[in-house]
């Protein structure tokens, strides 16, 4: 068995980040997988839940639960106070002015074909132009090349570097008159690049277009204030910030929500129905139509109390320096390439190992506990544009810890050198 490499750092020290008590609150990290302690490297995919969300949906279910808004009882009061107060919850992890400009919906790509079907279809006709990055996850072009095929839009590009970062010159040569959106990822799931969003949300605005931001890979690590941003949209999903599945958020300004058309209709989105004309409420909740994903909301708020308790910062320094370790680790394997080498980039590791396919590595891994994700990650233009149909992307997250990384880069080096 090849040795693990030397640690570089002993960063644990160095950012004083008590991990193993942060572990102690998930506890799925206590499971153990063909014989081994279960590796969660797949958080990009999603993201293991603390006691603390599991915990409050039980009590949700068990003190709370009820259809909200519609029942004058005191159930419906304590459902209706939770999940507004979710919305409260949102609205300041976000920095948005007001609880009145966060819609739920079931997660990022409701969130972006929301956008789409209401934004798209009132302010996109013939001729108009999207603008898309290359790093985008497929629920990020599929939607807006739908509607472009609808439309008689356009859908256009803005190309990476061989670091897997945007051409910002080559952005700027993209922005005209017809510019109606700009639609881009803070992080990419596939490389983990941090874009430069607020640097793309300036020239679009003085292009005289709006911006969409897919926060789904970068709320969990990095700090957002969609105000400071000057973001017109911004979508997340609960479930990779350790929140549950099937609860996600659009943020929109509040000018931008009121002239959103309705998309789905039903009850709570409506003011009064007759059946010659019905008259809808404001936003958000014109744009929520029907009984939504009330428990989840009210988890996801616990998820983001969490987060906040450990401090988005401290996260973000920690997962630095254990990007850091992994990317020294991996790198140093012969016959590995790493894809993504952006100056600024999250907790996303993506590699090819020369002479095996991305299923095996994956497979060997799975063999040690680890869990990574082998594949094209719903971002085949940007894996392409890099000459791969698929990559290993371990993905990091705080719980995550340098032995783990030890354990990875080992087991891959000895795949590398049984070759
Ligand atoms: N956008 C990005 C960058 C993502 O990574 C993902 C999920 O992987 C999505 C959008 C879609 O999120 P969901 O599947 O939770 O709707």
């Amino acid at each position: 068995l090849e040795k693990a490499p030397e640690p570089v750092v002993q960063p644990q020290v160095r950012s004083g980040f008590d991990v193993q008590a942060v572990r102690r609150d998930f506890p799925i990290l206590a499971e153990r997988v063909n014989g081994k302690p279960l590796v969660w490297f797949d958080n990009a995919a999603t993201t293991q839940k603390p006691k603390a969300v599991i915990d409050r949906l039980s009590y949700f279910y068990e003190h709370e639960n009820s259809n909200i808004h519609r029942a004058a009882h005191e159930l419906a009061a304590r459902a209706t106070d939770a999940y507004e107060g979710a919305r409260n919850k949102v609205a300041r992890f976000l920095g948005a002015k007001s609880a009145e400009e966060i819609v739920f919906v079931r997660g990022a790509t409701e969130g972006i074909n929301l956008l789409a079907n209401t934004f798209g279809r009132q302010f996109i006709g013939e001729g108009d132009e999207i603008i898309v990055s290359h790093l985008e996850h497929h629920a990020n072009i599929v939607p807006w090349q739908l509607l472009a095929n609808a439309v008689g839009a356009k859908l256009k590009v803005i190309p990476v570097d061989d670091s897997g970062q945007i051409r910002l010159d080559e952005y700027a040569r993209l922005l005209g008159p017809r510019t109606r959106l700009v639609s881009i990822t803070q992080v990419s799931n596939a490389l983990g690049t941090v874009t430069p969003v607020a640097e793309v949300i300036a020239l679009a605005h003085a292009a005289g277009a709006r911006v969409l931001v897919d926060g789904a890979q970068s709320v969990s690590h990095l700090k957002v204030d969609v105000q400071a941003l000057d973001a017109d949209f911004f979508v997340f999903s609960g479930h990779k910030i350790f929140g549950p599945t099937g609860i996600g958020v659009v943020y929109g300004k509040k000018a931008l929500l009121d002239e959103l058309p309705p998309w789905q209709g039903g009850g709570n989105m409506i003011a009064d129905v007759t059946f010659e004309k019905t008259l809808y409420q404001e936003a958000p909740a014109r744009l929520e139509a029907g009984t939504g994903n009330i428990a989840d909301a009210v988890g996801l708020g616990a998820a983001l109390d969490y987060v906040e308790r450990i401090g988005l910062e401290r996260i973000a320094r920690y997962e630095h320096e254990l990007l850091e370790y992994a990317t020294h680790g991996l790198a140093g394997i012969p016959g590995l390439r790493l894809i993504g080498t952006a100056a600024d980039k999250a907790s996303v590791l993506s590699f090819v190992l020369q002479g095996y396919r991305t299923e095996e590595v994956g497979a060997a891994l799975n063999r040690e506990g680890i869990a990574v994700r082998s594949g094209h990650h719903c971002a085949q233009p940007i894996l392409r544009r890099f000459g791969v149909e698929t990559t290993v992307r371990p993905s990091l997250a705080f719980y995550n810890t340098f032995e783990e990384i030890d354990l990875l880069v080992s087991t891959v080096r000895r795949l590398a050198t049984r070759r």
